[in-house]
């Protein structure tokens, strides 16, 4: 795809929510997906249900991946998962570096590089995290702190298939609260100069995803911005039919 056009995404990440009865939920989500074929679904569960909706999904146009990975294949790492066990789950991608995993479990850009890496070592696309804090974007310092994560997080070897970058504004994440289109539009557009400065024409074909408070009511106008390729979708994701109309935009 690189160069070419992009094809969006609209991913769920579940967070720590969900059990074996949410697989109803997935089944309106993979009903109302048969129907999208402009779009990628993609739906990150809770690791306990991976392997299950993997299988719930099997041929069906609907994607599952992780929420995280640990950057080793295996080994002494007591409760953590790598990205080798995700893909033997049944996952094609996992998000690495959400800042919910930068602040709780304080990863640095090099520990999520790291977990990118090893996403693309065990053949899984990276959704790569990223995005300033409230005070960050008050001080004028946004552009700053997401090229920071940018040149920390994203590996040198990034490619349009294995890495997708998630802007995702610490403040506007379950919120409620968004960024001006305008100020996605510069965000993301600046996103786009450095992919491509960085990895050409690989850079063009990457895709960007906005992420923070995206509901049905506000996705059309934040979908809409250019160099925005899709979201990942938290609380609304948790509703079959509040992301499928998300979804739906793209039909
Ligand atoms: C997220 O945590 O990735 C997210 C975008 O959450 P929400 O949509 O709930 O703001």
């Amino acid at each position: 795809m690189a160069g070419g056009a992009r094809r969006p995404i609209v991913a769920g990440n579940w967070k720590m929510n969900g059990t074996t009865a949410s697989t109803a939920e997935l089944a309106k989500i993979v009903d109302g997906a048969r129907a999208l074929t402009a779009v990628d679904v993609m739906v990150c569960p809770p690791a306990t249900l991976l392997a299950g909706f993997a299988a719930a999904v099997a041929g069906e146009p609907v994607q599952i991946g992780g929420q995280d990975c640990h950057a080793e294949p295996a080994g002494a790492f007591t409760g953590d998962l790598s990205a080798e066990m995700l893909r033997d789950a049944g996952a094609i991608a996992v998000i690495v570096g959400h800042s919910e995993r930068r602040t709780c479990h304080r990863e640095t850009d090099a520990d999520v590089r790291a977990k990118a890496l090893a996403a693309r070592r065990a053949g899984l696309c990276a959704i790569v995290c990223m995005g300033e804090t409230g005070a960050q974007r008050e001080d004028g310092q946004a552009l700053a702190a997401v090229d920071a994560q940018l040149d920390g997080s994203v590996p040198d070897d990034a490619s349009a298939e294995g890495v997708v970058v998630a802007y995702e504004p610490v403040w506007a994440i379950g919120s409620g609260l968004t960024p001006t289109p305008t100020d996605i539009a510069e965000m993301h557009g600046f996103i786009r100069r450095r992919l491509v400065s960085r990895f050409g024409v690989e850079g063009q074909g990457i895709r960007i995803l906005y992420g923070g408070s995206v509901k049905p009511s506000n996705a059309k106008e934040l979908l809409g911005v250019a160099n925005v390729d899709g979201a990942l979708v938290g609380g609304a994701s948790l509703k079959a039919d509040e992301f499928l109309a998300i979804a739906d935009l793209y039909r």
